[in-house]
């Protein structure tokens, strides 16, 4: 998942291995594996980033 620090609009994205990904004001941080993820820091200094209709995930090859 992505979020957004609200201090600097930086967009960090969790890698899904579990690296401790710290924006650069090191306001917030994302830990993020296949079984869960943990953001830290305030509430007030993030939000989520939804990305749906955001770019093709399914590409089909054949
Ligand atoms: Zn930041």
């Amino acid at each position: 998942m992505k979020i957004k620090c609200k201090k600097y609009g930086e967009i960090i994205e969790g890698d899904k291995k579990g690296t401790y990904i710290t924006c650069k004001c090191k306001a917030v941080a994302i830990d993020e594996t296949p079984y869960y993820w943990r953001i830290n820091g305030n509430m007030e200094n993030f939000e989520e980033v939804k990305e749906d209709n955001n770019g093709v995930k399914n590409d089909k090859k054949k």
